[in-house]
């Protein structure tokens, strides 16, 4: 998994099992990849740790990154069980004499270090000298750390300095772009549970990949890893920076002119495409007035007219079906366009599906549809019940 020059930045997660648990971990570890995880953190905070890791090494779908924090003997032994890369926290592994020894036995493995500095485990001295966990005094930890190496020789680096805060994040991200040529992997650290710590964790990374800085992300969620995992794909995927893999459901908000309930429809439509995996966009929208010419660019689309459902591909209407089987037939679709192709599809549509197509988006549109919100119903109910009840 290449990370830095040019390639494709990369997720990351991390394992919340013991490590020691190897069985447990390597369960963990399958469901983050296949959730979209490129590259797999374990904890090394104790030696049954490390045996752990060598069971879980050899087994694992994708890279592992050892986490070391404190004890650089913990490094040594994950080296020693065969990780693919090592995480050391500058803010509590401080002898010069032991991070150097860790760099010069990863040099002559061939095994990178993240130098993972964190705003709330900063070096007591650097925070004395910056006055707080500053920008300039992240990145001051990593370039002292960076600099042990390079005394041994040691440049296999990528460069972490994350922070619970955004805007300290970004901007120390900023100041680490500028001052070092090594790959950087984003994060916001501690971000907490979603909602709250997706938008966090996005606003970071988001704002930094958009600028062209960052190699490789992880969201920090108090959640199941895997939420942390499907985040990362998903923003990547969102941005343009990796190729989609799973569905992307575009659906209108919905509005007073919706002839559905667009939640229910689009709740139903994202389960059940997403569980067949099908890599496309599918768009699902309230009313036929807007709906099929918002989302032309979509594959595949439903928008709802006179209790009935248009169906759409790129745009062009190609079936008209019964409300009630909107989600069955959108799914069916999705399936045969995937197997078939877009043009094929096209070709199939059901002839004269345009037309009463046109017709109930004329209709709406001339306010003779259905009225979805019974406006007029619930006014003269009101105005029955309650007309005489005015004020003095
Ligand atoms: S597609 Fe129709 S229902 Fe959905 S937001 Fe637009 S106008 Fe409203």
């Amino acid at each position: 998994m290449p990370v830095g020059g040019g390639a494709p930045v990369s997720v990351q997660s991390m394992t919340t099992t013991k490590t020691a648990d190897s069985e447990a971990t390597i369960t963990q570890i399958y469901a983050l990849a296949a959730a979209g995880a490129d590259i797999v953190r374990c904890t090394c905070n104790e030696p049954a740790a490390a045996e752990g890791l060598a069971r879980i090494v050899p087994r694992s779908p994708v890279p592992i990154i050892a986490d070391i924090h404190f004890h650089h003997e913990m490094a040594l032994a994950a080296l020693e069980a065969g990780v693919h890369g090592l995480r050391l926290n500058p803010g509590n592994l401080r002898k010069e004499h032991e991070i150097k020894q860790v760099a010069s036995e990863a040099k002559d493995r061939g095994v990178p270090i993240r130098i993972g500095v964190n705003a709330g485990s900063l070096h007591p001295d650097l925070y004395k000298r910056f006055g707080g966990a500053t920008p300039e005094a992240l990145v001051e930890s990593a370039r002292m750390e960076l600099a042990y190496f390079e005394d041994v020789g040691f440049d296999d680096v990528k460069i972490s300095v994350k922070a619970s805060s955004v805007p300290l994040m970004i901007e120390a991200y900023r100041l680490a772009s500028e001052t070092f040529d090594h790959p950087l992997h984003l994060g916001v650290t501690e971000a907490g549970p979603p909602p709250g710590g997706l938008i966090k964790g996005t606003a970071g990374i988001a704002t930094l990949l958009a600028e062209g800085i960052g190699d490789t992300i992880r969201y920090s969620l108090t959640a199941d890893p895997v939420e942390e995992a499907r985040a990362g794909r998903q923003l990547l995927e969102a941005l343009g920076l990796r190729e989609r893999k799973g569905l992307d459901l575009i659906a209108c908000p919905s509005c007073g002119r919706a002839e559905i309930d667009v939640i229910a429809v689009a709740k139903a439509a994202q389960q059940a495409l997403e569980e067949r995996k099908l890599p496309i966009q599918v768009a699902v929208m309230g009313c036929v007035v807007n709906g099929p010419g918002e989302a032309r660019e979509a594959d595949l689309g439903i928008a709802a007219g006179r209790r009935r459902g248009h169906l759409f591909i790129k745009g062009t209407i190609v079936r008209v079906v019964p409300e009630d089987e909107m989600v069955d037939a959108l799914v069916a679709e999705a399936e045969r366009l995937v197997a078939e192709g877009i043009d094929a599809r096209l070709a199939a549509a059901d002839a004269g599906a345009a037309a009463e197509a046109e017709a109930d988006r004329r209709d709406l549109l001339a306010g003779k549809g259905v009225d979805a919100n019974a406006s007029e119903e619930r006014i003269e109910l009101i105005r029955k019940k309650y007309g005489n009840h005015a004020e003095g």
